[in-house]
């Protein structure tokens, strides 16, 4: 007897290979799930910084107006900073607000600052509003930002017009999966939203990972749900677990990734792992 609301397998996604992404170099990836605090930020910086390590040239942008992502990279993100609200409201190039990040010079780094916080409703009366991110994402992408080979964008635990923005400008949605009671509770949303982006806005949109976070190898109920996680979403589900780990919430308050925060840690060597994992899959690995 599953612990996991169900989900039925129609809504359920299926990897399948995208020729787009074979004709498009750039990855770019949005960390999604409308619930809050299952390790979407966590992941976002992490994965980025790994990437980087590993020699890939990363833009991460930070699209949830609290700024965690930022502060995780060790970004100012105070009121008046340049910040992804420029970008996608007052349409400013997004090469203004772009900043280099101190772990890596392969990594960079959009902030967002509490302005966004108002962008739901600002955006609603602009013209392509859904698709503020990709114009300004394309623009980087074909000039300054050319060398990009990966863009990870944080999400705001909302499916609204932010995130929406978000599925329009990616190629995939990386999706962070709790392994607590409840894990499933929402995805049929967030999977049904991404179909609705894929028919309507994105035809190429396809949900490419799902990472088990916060996972207590102590308890049976993490290794449980992980099991139900892996029977609904089968290979979608990487191989390499994030474990529960002290470590990964200490590091942001010292505006660091876990990798430069404790490169030993667990948490960190998951994360490494799990960056391997993806190059893998998306065909990045040197
Ligand atoms: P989200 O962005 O989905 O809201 P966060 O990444 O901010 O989630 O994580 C929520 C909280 O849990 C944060 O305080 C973070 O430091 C902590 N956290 C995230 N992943 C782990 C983990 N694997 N082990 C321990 N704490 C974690
Ligand atoms: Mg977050």
């Amino acid at each position: 007897m599953s612990v996991l609301e169900p989900v039925s397998r129609e809504t359920l996604p299926k990897r399948e290979a995208s020729p787009a992404a074979v004709a498009r170099p750039v990855r770019i990836v949005t960390v999604a799930n409308q619930k809050g605090g299952v390790g979407k930020t966590t992941s976002a910086v992490n994965l980025a910084t790994g990437l980087a390590l590993a020699g890939h040239r990363v833009l991460a942008i930070d699209l949830d107006p609290q700024g965690n992502a930022s502060t995780g990279f060790g970004i100012p993100h105070h009121v008046g900073v340049p910040s992804v609200y420029d970008a996608i409201v007052a349409g400013r190039p997004l090469a203004d607000v772009v900043c280099e990040a101190p772990e890596s010079p392969n990594l960079r780094v959009v902030p967002a600052t509490i302005d966004l916080a108002g962008a739901e409703v600002e955006l609603v009366p602009l013209i392509a509003r859904e698709a503020r991110l990709r114009k300004a994402l394309r623009t980087y992408l074909s000039e300054e930002g050319a060398e990009t080979e990966v863009v990870l964008v944080d999400c705001p635990p909302s499916l609204g017009l932010l995130t929406v923005n978000a599925f329009v400008a990616a190629t995939d949605v990386l999706i962070p999966i709790q392994c607590e009671y409840y894990a499933l509770e929402g995805l049929g949303q967030l999977t049904r939203n991404v179909d609705l982006i894929r028919a309507h806005l994105n035809p190429t949109l396809r949900i490419g990972a799902i990472l088990l976070t916060m996972y207590d190898a102590r308890t049976r109920l993490a290794e449980q749900v992980a099991a139900d996680v892996r029977g609904h979403f089968e290979d979608l589900v990487l191989d390499t677990v994030i474990p529960r780990s002290v470590r990964l919430s200490e590091a942001p308050s010292f505006g660091t990734s876990v990798l430069a925060y404790d490169a030993a840690s667990r948490g960190a060597q998951a994360y490494l792992a799990a960056a391997r994992e993806l190059a893998v899959r998306w065909s990045m690995a040197a």
